[in-house]
């Protein structure tokens, strides 16, 4: 009889490489494999799971809500749908917000409005629009989101790409103020990029790229897909540097670590662009995401994630430094959104992930060079403490 891993291999399309552990149960910090061990998850599905596995709230608002009513589409109004983007709105200081799915909708969503707005309100030429995206940058998979992309795996055959971009260093302030032209329509950036290997811009960074835009009539659009909801020590990272964007993208963990819930959110006059039939989804919105991502921003607030993802972070961010070994680069994050860079002469991140797990630690490798660190926000000191140390066993046994 094959194994699942062998059965995977054989039916599933070979877009990613799983570490080889069956995961059949989670709960809280942890999940549980096929023969019944536990390990610690410092991945959390990309932040998707940032309220832990099978939180009982938001267990509870998706059952009492799946039982009542779960999709009906945008055709008709429902109960749950304002009450979750007005809290969304509240919590991040925006006027209005579209809800979608996934978070390469969101991002879509946003480059629809960017559009817009620069022929209907900036007075840009039809078809003339450019809009400003960033070198290492992840913002989803679709063909005009990989067309943005720097990276040579993501986007190879995969074109032809859509046209009006243009891509510029991030962390430099001074590239965007030279790239920015009269048919300049926003600029799309992450407070901190993760999937390029938790890359934290200099102090002040994206500050100055806000007074950039707006001294130029630039939308400032940040992806918080990853970065928001608490992650990063504050509710979006780009509260960090008291930057208030003209629209930005939630994703991941607004679906509670349950359900695929995104929403592209903006100031009114951005928003007003969408007229009924311009922009849709079958799923967005509905409402079984609605209910559970209003419960998830509730819980943010109640149990002050962002407060202890600040809290915890630096503590785990100076433990981690105080790891001892010569196969360390470099330690760097904000919050709960950490990455160890490794040197590769010896052995892959995916080699000190794969070390991870016979320890129960998982998380995953990106760019063959990073561990990144993303726990769940209700993980406790005492489980850092465990992690940094398993973490410390393993660099030893490695070297
Ligand atoms: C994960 C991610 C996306 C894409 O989200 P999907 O739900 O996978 O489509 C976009 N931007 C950033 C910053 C992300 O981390």
């Amino acid at each position: 009889m094959l194994s699942v891993i062998e059965l995977e291999r054989a039916y599933c399309a070979h877009n990613y490489q799983p570490l080889p552990v069956v995961l059949t149960r989670g709960e809280g910090c942890y999940v549980w494999d096929e023969p019944g061990n536990r390990y610690l998850d410092m991945m959390s599905a990309y932040s998707a799971v940032s309220f832990g596995h099978a939180h009982p709230r938001l267990l509870k608002a998706l059952g009492e809500q799946a039982a009542r009513l779960a999709v009906v589409s945008r055709a008709f109004h429902t109960e749950v749908l304002a009450p979750f983007v007005r809290h969304a709105c509240e919590l991040t200081g925006l006027a209005m917000g579209l809800p979608m799915n996934t978070g390469a909708e969101a991002v879509e969503t946003a480059l629809k409005a960017a559009r817009r707005w620069a022929y209907e309100v900036k007075g840009v030429a039809e078809d003339r629009a450019e809009i400003i995206v960033c070198d290492g940058n992840f913002h989803g998979r679709t063909i005009a989101l990989v067309g943005l992309s720097s990276e040579q795996n993501y986007k190879q055959h995969f074109g032809p790409f859509p046209m009006g971009f243009v891509r510029i260093p991030y962390g430099d302030a001074g590239a965007l103020a030279r790239a920015i032209n009269p048919r300049t329509a926003a600029f799309l950036v992450e407070p901190i990029q993760g999937e390029a290997g938790i890359i934290v811009p200099p102090a002040g960074y994206l500050k100055h790229c806000a007074e950039l835009c707006r001294a130029h009539n630039v939308l400032l659009l940040c992806d918080e897909i990853q970065t928001g909801l608490g992650r990063t020590g504050r509710v979006l990272a780009c509260q960090h540097e008291g930057v208030q964007p003209d629209g930005i993208m939630l994703g991941k963990a607004l679906g509670g670590g349950f359900l695929p819930v995104s929403m592209f959110l903006a100031r009114r006059e951005v928003m007003e662009v969408f007229t009924p039939g311009s922009h849709g989804s079958t799923f967005g919105g509905n409402p079984l995401a609605a209910a559970v991502g209003l419960e998830a921003l509730k819980l943010l607030v109640e149990e002050r994630l962002a407060e202890r993802a600040a809290e915890l972070g630096e503590y785990f961010l100076g433990r981690l430094r105080a790891v001892q070994s010569s196969y360390i680069r470099a330690v760097r994050g904000k919050g709960l959104f950490i990455g160890i860079e490794i040197d590769t002469g010896r052995f892959s991140a995916r080699d000190l992930c794969m070390r991870l797990a016979s320890h129960g630690i998982l998380t995953k490798d990106t760019h063959e060079s990073v561990i990144r660190l993303a726990p769940p926000l209700i993980i406790t000191e005492t489980e850092l403490n465990w992690a940094c140390d398993r973490i410390g066993d393993a660099f030893l046994e490695m070297g």
